[in-house]
């Protein structure tokens, strides 16, 4: 058995957005101290962290330092460049490792290895150049996604492609990059599940939710979802399967689209804290930022059920300005990132309602 990291040891954490910030508060109930690695020196994590360093993350001798100062290291983004990754796991423990996080970083390797376990997505051709669109069309054919390979969040690096027409306009727009485009699928819903991995190989998964995406950006999660239990059932296999095969450490979320005959596609993952998990810190005796915490740092998980089922509501731009109404209601839970700029599409907080229920799970 590996012997847990004691309370005091410091974890270090590369980013430093709202899942930094909230990993650093559980990891500071847990008796951890953090650092966090980000290039913005008014980060939301760094507020909350006893220690930091800011410097980009390309500036090798900043990572160097900084992976010689903490016990450990994990990420609250995917796209940490590989040679800082190289450069830090030379120095530290890497929770999860360097490989989990590769595969999840390019669209094109992310579903090539989702499509060998065995588990469906949304049709897709790799696009490496031009010369690939129309092979690629034809095996999506339309309408279609073209999504960049590297570098997408929150619907960035995205365009709409309807016709053979759009093909090339769409190409140019997203900067002629690396990219998979991606058949429109006609899904019934969006659900996702959340996945932690101890260091001794253990799984503890919530349970499944029901995302609703607006302009691309998650908008409401509701805990739990309303698939039936056989389509929950699988779609938490799904995330299992796919955390045991990445021999992943730490927390992953699973996007999947629930289809009208019921089948389950994999949208994508990501090897960290997620949106849509952000309902468990208000709803569940164990968040997701302390499954995590407790994953990195070699701890056992906590029983992931909940006491109550929840909506959560992201607060995007100037919808965090109500934040005194929204602190005024009773049964609100108020979660707010500190954030000073509230630019139109920037997640400013979240709010949690929680509906309390008998024998959830
Ligand atoms: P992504 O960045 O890939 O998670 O996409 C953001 C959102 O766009 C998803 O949550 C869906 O609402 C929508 N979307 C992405 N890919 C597809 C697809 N192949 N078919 C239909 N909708 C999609």
């Amino acid at each position: 058995m590996t012997s847990p990291l004691p309370p005091g040891a410091t974890i270090g954490i590369l980013g430093g957005g709202q899942l930094g910030r909230m990993a650093a508060l559980a990891a500071s109930d847990l008796g951890y101290k953090c650092h966090i690695f980000s290039p913005d020196a008014d980060a939301p994590a760094k507020e909350v962290s006893g220690a930091q360093t800011t410097a980009p993350y390309e500036d090798l001798d900043a990572a160097r330092k900084f992976a010689q100062s903490v016990d450990v290291v994990t990420f609250e983004f995917e796209n940490v460049p590989d040679d800082v990754l190289a450069v830090i796991s030379e120095l530290s423990p890497v929770r999860p490792s360097a490989e989990a996080l590769h595969v999840s970083q390019d669209r094109q390797t992310e579903k090539a290895f989702i499509n060998r376990l065995g588990i469906s997505t949304a049709p897709w051709a790799p696009v490496l150049e031009q010369s690939d669109l129309s092979t690629a069309a034809a095996q999506t054919g339309f309408p279609a996604i073209l999504k960049t390979a590297r570098l997408g969040y929150d619907g960035k690096g995205q365009v709409r492609v309807d016709a053979k027409s759009d093909l090339m306009a769409a190409w140019t727009s997203i900067g002629k990059m690396p990219s998979v485009l991606e058949g429109f699928v006609d899904f019934e819903r969006e659900i996702s599940v959340i996945v932690a991995r101890s260091v001794e190989s253990k799984t503890e998964s919530y349970v499944p939710v029901d995302n609703v995406h607006k302009d691309h950006i998650l908008y409401s999660t509701s805990a739990p979802s309303s698939v039936s239990e056989e389509i929950g059932e699988k779609a938490k296999q799904i995330a299992d399967k796919i955390v045991t095969a990445l021999n992943l450490v730490g927390l992953l979320a699973v996007e999947m689209f629930v289809m009208r005959d019921g089948s389950v596609l994999v949208n994508e993952i990501a090897p960290r804290p997620h949106n849509s998990g952000h309902w468990t810190m208000d709803a569940c005796a164990a968040s997701q930022f302390e499954q995590f915490i407790r994953a990195v740092v070699g701890l056992p998980l906590r029983d992931p059920s909940r006491h109550s089922n929840a909506v959560m509501t992201n607060l995007i731009g100037y919808e965090a300005d109500r934040w005194k109404d929204l602190a005024g209601e009773a049964s609100t839970c108020l979660h707010l990132y500190g954030k000073a700029n509230a630019l139109p599409g920037r997640k400013m907080g979240h709010v949690t309602r929680l509906f309390p229920a008998k024998g959830c799970t």
